[in-house]
């Protein structure tokens, strides 16, 4: 049993309610990028199928959007329900209206309406926030689709009968081996850059969905001379749709929303498969009533944010939202003292985190109240911090079950508090 407390190392800050990049976040492409990949390259394998096994490869791309479908208005998720639906229409669109030579006009005309309102669509999903479905504004959101699809498939052809200079740059073939217009290419590509901005913001997964069925659909019609291409396409955006949905229902069930840490649930799931050796780390945020009761609940839930993205970056351990401003770590085939001293260099990090304050409204209004309040968080002129404590127990025979060494941890995080907070106790 024992008492860690490092010397403080580094020094790091972060602005409280500003914009957080996550790079980590284009990781998300990964599978739908695969799924587009193998389906480019199974195409070649689709005209040796036996008649029956191509009929039913016709009707997936049905069949995955109205599963998809069905869990988007289950988990009550307006972009995704958009999304599947557009992609059926799509698949279905290009069928019937793209089969044949684009040299015929009516043929051009709709390739072209198809390869503006792709990108267009795509980008009203990507920005649109999700307001549910069966509400005012969920309704409102439904309607605003529709509407832009309307618009981009009757005035986007015009666009190519302004002038001879407009129908050079929407016309299709501009290079060998690629069908898609000069303008169209344009606006999917500022589009895709646009997706994978919002990707690194949000970090969600039905944005990596949504790129990753734009990106199917921006192929079949970009190669669309390529033999079997729509349904290799349509499958793929179908794919990635339902991919979006099943992930990010799991997203809601498993991952706490405002940290982004696996939550409570994840965790009694992780504590059911632990083997014979493993550390359990409890801890807490110190004196966060007060830094609530100091700058309000919105600054607090801010700096929880912030300290969570220190948690998970502890050593060997998995960080979960344990609930309210506790977090628990699960440390796998480790010791006790391997434990305890990446939780104390995380700890470290934590209290020499600094966070600054954007608003001036949110500091204290004068120096003594400041002061007062301040208890175990520091405040510069406008740079706030907090710390936490933790207490840790190993599994033994003693405490054979995760409950038992969660509750003796929970103990040593008393002491840790008790003994003045700031410090991780074993
Ligand atoms: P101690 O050092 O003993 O842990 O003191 P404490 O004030 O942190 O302890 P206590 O458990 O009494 O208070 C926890 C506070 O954390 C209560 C609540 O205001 C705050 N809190 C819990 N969850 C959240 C949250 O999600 N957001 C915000 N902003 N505050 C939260
Ligand atoms: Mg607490
Ligand atoms: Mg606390």
């Amino acid at each position: 049993m024992g008492f860690g407390r490092g010397v403080s190392a580094q020094f790091s800050g972060e602005m409280i309610g500003a914009m957080q990049l996550y790079p980590a976040a284009l990781l998300r492409l990964l599978p739908p990028a695969v799924v587009t990949g193998a389906a480019l390259w199974g195409r070649a394998y689709l005209p040796g199928l036996g008649g029956e096994a191509r009929v039913i490869l016709e009707y997936l791309p049905y069949l995955l959007c109205l599963v998809a479908v069905c869990m988007a208005c289950q988990f009550n998720r307006a972009r995704m329900l958009l999304a599947a639906v557009a992609v059926a229409a799509f698949y279905w669109a290009v069928q019937r209206d793209l089969q044949v030579s684009l040299a015929e006009a009516e043929a051009a005309r709709a390739y072209l309406a198809f390869s503006l309102a792709l990108p267009l669509l795509t980008l009203y999903l990507l920005l649109v926030p999700e307001r549910g479905i069966l509400n005012y504004r969920g309704l409102a959101t439904g309607a605003g689709f529709v509407l832009l699809l309307l618009v981009a498939t009757t005035l986007g052809p015009r666009l190519a009968e302004v002038n001879a200079a407009a129908a050079q740059y929407y016309a299709a073939w501009p290079a060998p081996g690629y069908v898609m217009s000069r303008g169209a290419s344009l606006l999917a590509a500022l589009v895709l850059l646009a997706g994978l901005v919002i990707l690194t913001l949000r970090h969600e997964e039905s944005d990596a969905a949504l790129l990753g069925a734009f990106l199917a659909q921006y192929l079949a019609l970009a190669l669309l001379h390529l033999p079997q291409v729509s349904l290799a396409m349509g499958l793929a955006a179908a794919l990635c749709v339902l991919w979006g949905v099943l992930r990010s229902s799991h997203a809601m069930a498993y991952r706490d929303e405002l940290t982004g840490l696996p939550g409570r649930r994840a965790l009694n799931e992780r504590l059911k498969m632990l083997g014979r050796s493993y550390v359990i780390g409890m801890l807490d945020v110190d004196h966060f009533k007060r830094f609530n009761d100091t700058y309000g609940h919105d600054v607090g839930d801010q700096v929880l944010r912030l300290v969570a993205s220190r948690i998970r970056t502890v050593r060997g351990g998995t960080a979960y939202r344990y609930g309210g401003e506790e977090f628990c770590v699960v440390f796998p085939r480790r010791t006790l003292e391997e434990s305890a001293a990446a939780l104390d260099a995380m700890r470290d990090e934590v209290a020499n985190y600094r966070m600054s304050l954007r608003d001036r409204n949110l500091r204290p209004e004068n120096r003594r109240q400041g002061s007062r309040r301040r208890g175990a968080t520091r405040l510069g002129a406008d740079q706030v911090s907090v710390t936490v404590s933790a207490g840790l127990a190993a599994r033994d025979d003693e405490k054979p079950d995760p409950g038992s060494v969660i509750k003796s941890a929970d103990a040593m995080l008393y002491k840790a508090k008790r003994a003045g907070r700031n410090r991780v106790a074993y």
